[in-house]
């Protein structure tokens, strides 16, 4: 027997409603899923109408189609993603492959045949080749039965440009638009739940996003950086970070904790932190920066906090949890992969000099005050210039060298 065309069919549906954006989302799609490909046994990735289809080379497994399924249902802009096959058009090999793809389903009671012709140079039509395909299967699985409405598993026969795609194995995505079509933006990162779970939505949005990272090195370990790379590793997985910059900032909570009023020392370790993460971004030319918080989650995410805290930028401060149930995101963390990784310990600059009342209502005017006699603008741009750069892998971005000097 000839070897198998295996291939996958990824499926979008947002991206058919951006009307003139289509093509250049289509591009980036294609773009982010041959990067995502790359490690396996894959010779082409197309656009075949409204879908993408992905080739494998002959030496490819049904469990390497399976594993690859599931990656890529798991990048930005796709909707669903079905593993099957393409062949000839021609009613023997479409059998016979309706009967490997109803074998590689799994277990099912009942099932249909579903076909679509698109091009009508095909001599036998849909309702025929539901016919036919489908009293083939009913020979070879004989105790199973036909169902039109809600069957277990449907089988797809698809007669598009020149071939057949054959498949029954459909699971879904998760959605939102390709990486690269939302513009660039810079995260907050933690070690904790919620900062990989807020970059990861902002990359489902098309959004490229750029970590940064503050440990409180010198004071502390560098614990939090390796599980930050650990994060960053698993969202590059499928796209969604393309850089981590790690900036230790202990010394300047040291200087901070020593001259400010205790209970407000977490609000201005967080000026510090948006200020530097707001240099970092305009050195890199992205537009608004991303925190995890959710509001009232913890007693410091409130809307004065917020307020207290935004009031050290210009830029707008994206919190795309703020409306989230902890239970919710920690559902996302799971699916995203990050959850373990984030319930580790890690010495983080969040727990240095913590005071034992933080200020859950800040008010600017107190803020302003504590923050007068330090030298802060200094050092953000010393606290930018001297952070670490790693990058990872993101079709989307175009990876140069930081860029030491403001413009
Ligand atoms: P997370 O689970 O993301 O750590 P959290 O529940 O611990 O959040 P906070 O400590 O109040 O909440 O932090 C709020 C947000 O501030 C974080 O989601 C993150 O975006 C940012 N942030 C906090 N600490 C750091 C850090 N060390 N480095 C970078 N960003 C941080
Ligand atoms: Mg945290």
């Amino acid at each position: 027997m000839e070897p198998l065309n295996r291939i996958c069919l990824v499926h979008y549906h947002e991206i058919g409603l951006k009307g003139r954006n289509r093509a250049s989302f289509e591009t980036r799609l294609v773009r982010n899923i041959k990067a995502m490909t790359a490690p396996f046994h894959v010779g082409e990735v197309k656009r075949i109408s409204g879908r993408l289809l992905v080739v494998f080379k002959p030496e490819a497994s049904l469990e390497e189609g399976i594993a690859l399924e599931e990656a890529l249902s798991q990048v930005p802009g796709v909707a669903r993603v079905s593993c099957g096959y393409r062949c000839e058009r021609e009613l023997d090999q479409m059998n016979r492959l309706a009967v490997q793809a109803l074998d590689d389903f799994g277990a099912f009671e009942s099932f249909k045949v579903n076909a679509r012709r698109s091009h009508t140079d095909f001599a036998i039509d849909s309702m025929q080749i539901n016919q036919l395909v489908g009293a083939h299967l009913h020979e070879a699985f004989p105790d199973k039965a036909i169902r039109m409405k809600d069957p277990d598993a449907t089988v797809h026969v698809e007669v598009v440009q020149g071939s057949a795609y054959v498949y029954a194995r459909t699971i879904r995505g998760i959605g939102g638009l390709p990486v690269g079509s939302g513009g660039l933006v810079v995260s907050l990162l933690s070690s904790g739940i919620d900062s990989p779970v807020a970059t990861w939505r902002m990359a489902r949005r098309g959004a490229v996003c750029i970590g940064v990272h503050f440990s409180g090195r010198p004071q502390s370990d560098a614990s939090s950086e390796y599980l930050v790379d650990d994060i960053a590793q698993v969202l590059s997985r499928t796209g969604c970070i393309a850089r981590v910059y790690t900036a230790p900032i202990g010394d300047y909570q040291r200087q901070i904790a020593a001259s400010a009023p205790p209970a407000l020392r977490v609000i201005l370790y967080r000026r510090l932190m948006l200020r530097v993460a707001q240099e970092i971004a305009r050195r890199e030319g992205a537009k608004a920066l991303v925190t995890g918080e959710s509001l009232g989650q913890v007693a410091s995410q409130t809307l004065d906090n917020i307020a207290s805290t935004d009031q050290a930028v210009d830029m707008p401060v994206l919190r795309p949890l703020i409306g989230t149930d902890k239970i919710d995101i920690i559902a996302d963390a799971q699916r995203v992969g990050t959850f373990e990784i984030s319930s580790q310990d890690a010495q983080d600059c969040c727990t240095l000099f913590m005071p034992r009342n933080p200020e859950t209502h800040a008010k600017i005017a107190a803020v302003l005050k504590a923050e007068e006699g330090l030298p802060v603008d200094e050092w953000v741009g010393v606290i930018a210039d001297d952070a670490t750069v790693r990058d990872y892998p993101c079709p989307a971005y175009k990876h140069r060298r930081p860029s030491q000097t403001q413009e």
